[in-house]
């Protein structure tokens, strides 16, 4: 579906949207009830101001012109300006604690499902899209929430209560600047679902050439390799041209657009000068009444106004909601409860039968694994590019579930774990390891929030890792990330180490890191690594051959099987597929 498809939803699923966002709204309806009691008051106050105008006017204007009740009525104007002030104080402030309130809950409870997404979820979107979710639509949601209701209300009162007021001034006047009214209304709703569809064009475009300034900025370095400068500020040159152009359809729309509405507010103004004007010169309508009269129009037609800008919110909104509310509606993990008899961690993992593919590829990427790994062995997973292994290393931990077969860890189905239990029982050291910004020693708490500072500097030791940090100027409280010190590969590596010392857990996910450390660094991780494995079941996806000769068995992949299985000497001596990558790798 499109960005635009989107935004227009049917009526019908936009009201079933909206009602959804009024389950965010009850907890704030103390504040709700008040703001919106308060925009009635002020609503039926703005009525009462123009009434008190044109009395006041026929006061002055009156034979025996009375200085004395001009001075009453003076101060009785500002007297309703001033409650009219006071209330709309009370209805601003508590319609926007009610809007930010929904907003901020909105967001925790998004972010708080989103975080609880299976893997798959996140390979089929853009992170820009969810991102875009948590921000821009919850902001869109801010609007409405905040003031639609109030908005409905205060403009549903001036509304109906002006018309009504206007008629009992003067009736044939009413019926005269009426018959203008639904004119106004068509035009200016076609008009503005025009200029809509316009803005909203301009904003796609403009999101489409941020997209491309984001990715050239994040590729910073590829782009600069390849000296693609040139032809990504062509890129971005054409993108830029066409939400110049959508602009330029913008500015001309507005531009014809607000002048026509204020040529007809103008007209009207004029329209009932000169009929009103004759009525008051024909002594059928005092001064006074006409001056109050020409309020009441300009209310009349502010509230019209505004209720024409206000649907257009509400679809907004109700098309907002629905991309939040399809986030919310997404499945979480399947997270069992702990039904008490989990078994003893031991650190075996086993894998029968398995059948795998991706969602949307039809290859199977695994077919009819089967593997037993014992408690403390070290299993190297070796084969061929694209074979399957980081594939088989990602079914362990539930990321991703089985078409066929089964995963067990400790014996156990992992389907029939809790996730968080199954996770806790492992721990990786991937290739990338990801760094979150925050101090080292919050990188580190990851794995064990509760670890004393002792506990993490033990774990930075072990890994190798304490020696470097302690070199920063602040330590293990430097900062890591955009502003912060920079660590290197190897220095990452060390530090995804650490983590894992910290969670302690008995099977360890090892995927070795492709692109060579210097020797001084790669002989600091591996030692790390040797003093991680002890005593825990290791499965590591295994490129260098120093790894794969150490190990207690290796199982070789291709094309999602299993080919071969065995110790060095025995695959060297088989002389199959493992045998020639090995005599590749030598060469
Ligand atoms: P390498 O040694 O190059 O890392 P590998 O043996 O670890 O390779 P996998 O990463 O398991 O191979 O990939 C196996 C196949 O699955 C590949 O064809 C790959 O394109 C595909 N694949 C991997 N991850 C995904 C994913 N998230 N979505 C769809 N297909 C994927």
């Amino acid at each position: 579906m499109t960005i635009e498809d989107e935004r227009s939803i049917g009526f019908r699923d936009q009201v079933s949207q909206l009602r959804r966002l009024t389950t965010f709204v009850r907890p704030y309806r103390t504040r709700l009830v008040i703001g919106t009691s308060a925009v009635v008051v002020a609503a039926g106050l703005g009525l009462v101001f123009p009434a008190i105008i044109g009395t006041l006017v026929d006061t002055a204007l009156g034979d025996a012109g009375d200085p004395d009740r001009v001075n009453v009525y003076a101060v009785a104007l500002l007297g309703v300006f001033a409650f009219q002030a006071g209330f709309n104080y009370i209805r601003s402030y508590n319609l926007a604690i009610v809007g930010e309130g929904v907003v901020a809950d909105l967001r925790r409870e998004t972010f708080d499902r989103l975080v609880r997404l299976p893997v798959p979820f996140f390979d089929e979107r853009h992170t820009g899209d969810l991102t875009s979710r948590l921000t821009a639509d919850v902001v869109t949601v801010q609007g409405i929430v905040a003031d639609a209701l109030g908005r409905m209300l205060s403009q549903g009162i001036t509304l109906v209560g002006g018309v009504i007021l206007a008629v009992s001034i003067s009736p044939q006047l009413s019926l005269s600047i009426l018959t203008f009214l639904p004119i106004i209304i068509i035009a200016s709703y076609i008009f503005g679902r025009r200029l809509r569809r316009i803005s909203t064009e301009f904003h796609d475009q403009l999101a489409s050439a941020n997209s491309v300034a984001e990715e050239a900025i994040a590729s910073i370095r590829v782009v600069k390799w390849f000296g693609a400068e040139d032809r990504l500020a062509e890129g971005y040159d054409a993108e830029v041209r066409a939400s110049y152009e959508a602009a330029r359809r913008r500015a001309r729309m507005r531009s014809i657009f607000v002048p026509l509405v204020t040529f007809v507010a103008f007209s009207t103004l004029a329209l009932v000068l000169w009929l009103g004007g004759r009525l008051v010169a024909s002594g059928s309508l005092s001064a006074g009444d006409l001056v109050a009269f020409l309020l009441y129009t300009l209310t009349i037609a502010g509230a019209i106004g505004s209720f024409t800008s206000l649907y257009s919110e509400v679809q907004e909104t109700a098309g907002a909601s629905k991309r939040i509310f399809e986030l919310l509606g997404e499945v979480p993990e399947d997270d069992r409860t702990d039904d008490g008899c989990l078994p003893e961690p031991i650190g075996s993992v086993s894998l029968r039968g398995v059948e795998f593919a991706y969602a949307g590829r039809d290859a199977a990427v695994l077919r009819g694994i089967d593997l037993d790994v014992r408690s403390g062995e070290m299993v190297a997973l070796v084969g061929p590019s694209g074979a399957g292994k980081s594939t088989i290393s990602q079914l362990i931990p539930r990321f991703y579930d089985v078409d066929a077969g089964s995963v067990e860890v400790d014996g156990r189905d992992v389907r029939d774990y809790p996730v968080t239990h199954l996770r806790e029982r492992m721990a990786a050291v991937p290739q990338e390891v990801q760094m979150f910004s925050g101090t080292i020693a919050e990188n580190l708490r990851i794995a064990d929030p509760s670890a004393s500072d002792e506990d993490v500097i033990v774990a930075a030791k072990a890994a190798n890792a304490h020696r470097f940090i302690d070199e920063f100027p602040d330590g293990y409280d430097s900062v890591v990330g955009e502003r912060g010190v920079k660590l290197s590969g190897g220095q990452r590596q060390r530090v995804a180490i650490a983590r894992a010392v910290l969670a302690d857990p008995r099977i360890l996910i090892l995927d070795e890191a492709t692109s060579s450390l210097d020797a001084e660094s790669e002989s600091l991780v591996q030692e790390a690594l040797e003093r991680l494995m002890v005593g825990r079941t290791t499965i590591v996806i295994a490129h260098r051959l120093s790894t794969v000769i150490r190990a207690d068995r290796l199982v070789v992949i291709d094309r999602g099987r299993i080919v071969e299985e065995g110790s060095h000497q025995h695959l060297i001596a088989a002389d199959g597929l493992y045998a020639q990558l090995y005599a590749t790798q030598l060469s």
